[in-house]
Parts: C-alpha cells; sequence; structure tokens
C-alpha cells in the first residue's frame, strides 16, 4: 500500500510519461486478446473440419450460429461482469479471476471430447465478461478526472491490444492448423497463464489506481450507477440519451459486418483463397493478423490526421459515417472476388488483405469515437451503464455477423458479401442524412 491517497497524477514514470501501472494492463490486455483472437481464428475452422481431420465435422449453418452466439456471449458477458467487479469483487480480483477462467477454458477446448468444447466456450465467455470491461475500467483509474492523458493512456493500451490479436493467429493459428487444432487452443491458454503472471508481479504498479478506485466506490460515484437511483433525466439529457441510440444503432451494423472476419471472411480465405506467396504457403488464419497490423500501423497515421484537420475534422456523426461506408466497401471489394472463386478459381490474397485494409479504415474512424463519445454523452451517473450498452452494440454485431455467415454455404456468395455491402453502404446514407438532427440532439458534445 502506498502511503499517500493514491494519486498517480502526478505519476509520470511509466511510459512515456504515464503511470508505471499503464505497462501492467497492457500486457494484461495484451495476453488476453492473444488468446482471444488466437482461439476465434481456429473456432469456425475447427467446427467445420471434417471429423476425419480431426475437427467436429459441423455444418457451416450450425458453426456460423454457435459462432455467432459465442462472440455475443463474450462482449454481452461485460455487463454482468462490470456489476460484479463494482458490488462484490472489485475490479483487481475480478480480471484476476477472469483471466483464470479464461485459461481454464482454452485448456478445457484442447481436451477433443465435445463436452469440453462447450464448458470451454462458456468460460470464457463468463471469464471474459470479467476481465475485460474491469481491465478498461482500470486504464480510466490510472488518471485523475481531469488528466490530459487519459486519451493518450487509451491509445496505448489499444495497441497493446492489437499487438496481442495480430501475433495470435501467427503462433495459436499455425500450430492449430499445422500442428493439432486441440495444441492451437492450449496456446491460448498459455498466453493467458502468461499474462496473469505478469499481472499479479505488477499488483503494486497498480496500486495507487486500486486505491483510487476504492474510494471512488466508497463515495459512491464509481461510475456504475445502481437500479435504485431515480433515473430523472432532464430535457437535455433524455436529447443526448437520444443521440446515443442512434450511434447504438450504426455501431451494430458496423461491427456485424466488420466482426465477419473471425467467421465468413475466414471461411472465404480457407476455402477460396490461394494461400501462396512467391511458391511459399502459409496458415489460412494468419489473413487474421492483418487486421491488428494495418491498425498499428495506421492509428498514428489517423491521430495525425484528425488533430492536423483541426477545426474541419469531422463531427462523432460523420466518422461513424465514414465507418459504415469502408466496411461497406470492404464488403463490395470482395464482390467481384467471390464471383470468380464461384467460377472455381482460388483468388489472389490481395483481395482479402485490400478488403481487411478498408475494414480497419472504418474501424479506426468509428472504434475509438464510440468510446470516448459515450462517455462524453452519457449523463455521469449511468456512464457505466452506457459503457456496458457500448459492449452490447460489439455482441449484437457479433450475433448480427454469425447470423449473416450462416448463409456462406446456401447462398451465392457475391449476392452474400453484396448484400452485406449494399445494408452498410445504405446505413452510411442514412446516418450522413442525420448528422443534423443529431448534432442538435448532441447539444454542443462533438
Ligand atoms: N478489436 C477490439 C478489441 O478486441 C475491438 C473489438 C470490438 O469492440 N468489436 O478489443
Amino acid at each position: 500500500m502506498t502511503a499517500t491517497t493514491g494519486d498517480t497524477a502526478g505519476d509520470r514514470s511509466g511510459w512515456a510519461g504515464h503511470p508505471r501501472g499503464l505497462s501492467t494492463l497492457f500486457f494484461t490486455e495484451m495476453w488476453e486478446r492473444f488468446s482471444y483472437y488466437g482461439m476465434r481464428a481456429l473456432l469456425i475452422l475447427y467446427m467445420t473440419a471434417p471429423i476425419t481431420a480431426n475437427g467436429l465435422g459441423f455444418d457451416t449453418a450450425r458453426a456460423a450460429s454457435i459462432y455467432g452466439w459465442y462472440t455475443f456471449g463474450v462482449y454481452a458477458a461485460a455487463i454482468p461482469g462490470g456489476w460484479v467487479a463494482d458490488r462484490f469483487l472489485g475490479q483487481y480480483r475480478s480480471v484476476f479471476w477472469g483471466g483464470v477462467i479464461i485459461a481454464l477454458g482454452h485448456f478445457s477446448l484442447a481436451i477433443a471430447a465435445l463436452p469440453f468444447f462447450y464448458l470451454g466456450l462458456a468460460l470464457i465467455v463468463a471469464g471474459t465478461g470479467l476481465l475485460k470491461p474491469n481491465v478498461s475500467t482500470m486504464v480510466g483509474s490510472l488518471y485523475q478526472q481531469n488528466d490530459a492523458r487519459r486519451d493518450a493512456g487509451f491509445s496505448i493500451f489499444y495497441m497493446g491490444i492489437n499487438i496481442g490479436a495480430g501475433v495470435a493467429p501467427l503462433v495459436v493459428g499455425t500450430l492449430g492448423q499445422r500442428v493439432d487444432w486441440h495444441v492451437g487452443f492450449a496456446a491460448a491458454g498459455v498466453g493467458m497463464v502468461l499474462g496473469l503472471i505478469q499481472y499479479v508481479l505488477g499488483k503494486k504498479r497498480l496500486q495507487p489506481a486500486l486505491t483510487r478506485l476504492d474510494q471512488a466506490a466508497r463515495a459512491g460515484e464509481a461510475g456504475r450507477v445502481g437500479v435504485a437511483e431515480p433515473p430523472g433525466f432532464t430535457a437535455k439529457e433524455w436529447k443526448r440519451i437520444g443521440a446515443i441510440g442512434v450511434f447504438f444503432v450504426a455501431a451494430i451494423l458496423f461491427w456485424g459486418a466488420f466482426e465477419q472476419a473471425g467467421s465468413s471472411l475466414n471461411l472465404f480465405a480457407d476455402r477460396m483463397t490461394r494461400l501462396t506467396v512467391l511458391g511459399w504457403s502459409f496458415p489460412s488464419t494468419w489473413f487474421q493478423s492483418l487486421n491488428s497490423a494495418f491498425l498499428i500501423a495506421l492509428a498514428p497515421v489517423f491521430a495525425w490526421l484528425w488533430v492536423s484537420l483541426g477545426q474541419r475534422e469531422p463531427t462523432s456523426p460523420v466518422k461513424f459515417t465514414l465507418g459504415l461506408l469502408f466496411v461497406g466497401l470492404g464488403f463490395l471489394l470482395l464482390v467481384p472476388a467471390a464471383s470468380m472463386a464461384q467460377q472455381g478459381v482460388l483468388v489472389s490474397p490481395l483481395w482479402l488483405t485490400g478488403v481487411y485494409l478498408l475494414h480497419t479504415i472504418g474501424e479506426l474512424c468509428l472504434s475509438p469515437v464510440g468510446l470516448s463519445v459515450v462517455t462524453k454523452l452519457a449523463p455521469g451517473r449511468i456512464v457505466g451503464l452506457m459503457m456496458g450498452v457500448w459492449f452490447l452494440a460489439t455482441a449484437f454485431g457479433n450475433k448480427l455477423g454469425g447470423w449473416v455467415a450462416g448463409f456462406f454455404d446456401t447462398l451465392p456468395l457475391p449476392m452474400l458479401f453484396g448484400a452485406v455491402a449494399a445494408t452498410t453502404i445504405a446505413s452510411a446514407l442514412v446516418l450522413l442524412a442525420l448528422v443534423r438532427p443529431v448534432k442538435k440532439l448532441m447539444g454542443g458534445v462533438h
């Protein structure tokens, strides 16, 4: 325990003048995302692989449905997970036990028997619900309310997410596809264990943040509201909640397209794409790394772009419009690729590379903005709840994406991808028309 009140406002002893605890949380989330995305890269391929290839032999529709429910569950569990931390376990222990449960989930998947498969999925859902929202809350609590470093801290944290997510398919995917599915799942579990070890070793660095969370909880301002609190919103607050509602719907549509990375795009890579470059062959799961690689390369470019645009920086509703547009353009690019694949040729890996580039541009327009606009628009006493609502948009988006992927074998692919493109691009146009009214609802927030 530190002798002070736990004030880290002045702590600049960590990376780039940030509080020391940031690196601990960075590596915790990096390893958690390593396990999540590594396993996800294999999931639908394992489910649809024939039993003779040691897969589960599910048809694509069934596999996509399980994929949709699982990825829905992982994000929806953030709501009870945040609540459990606030009410019972506290943030530190929630993240710890969440990580333990996640690791057990991956090790359960490493056992080649169907009941252990379902048990593993359920454990990962529960564990991620405990870990993911609370590790983010802890990042926030490294800084005092008005600390200008907070946004930059979250950007560094988002890099950790993508380093984990980017490396995972190369390790877990390769082991799973080239050695044995279950070795891949075990490797995901090992990653989570490494994350847990450094989390426990780094506890001291988190102490000031934990003290601050503790004080906030005792003062009843932990940022999450109990159901007992009367809403009693003012007209202005209702308008802002209305604006969040519009962003919520747009986010569901965006993630519904984007999160097909692990399902329909993964299947497209595996079945319809040429997996060789200059005569050298690579596993199909490697495509899962492209989003993170592009994100790491482009995040600084976007940060620079928004700043350099100054007054002309697009407002949040415009950035959401761009997000939907780019994810739609990605699917539009898949239409000619899918038509060629229909002729029975394996298409060039450049097609999916282009798709992931467009999707990452969309993500950079929408995802960071979504998080911050929710915190800015939500009335202070329900900001925790509204954060949960933001994760819920990802959950619904994943479910929607799983539903779409369920048609992979039954609809002509150019039609399926074309429908996703048409829906997202049309929604972008609708949102563009709504920019002015939404700005009015936001009442001065950008
Ligand atoms: N890629 C980010 C993460 O894993 C965001 C995912 C999402 O919100 N859909 O945290």
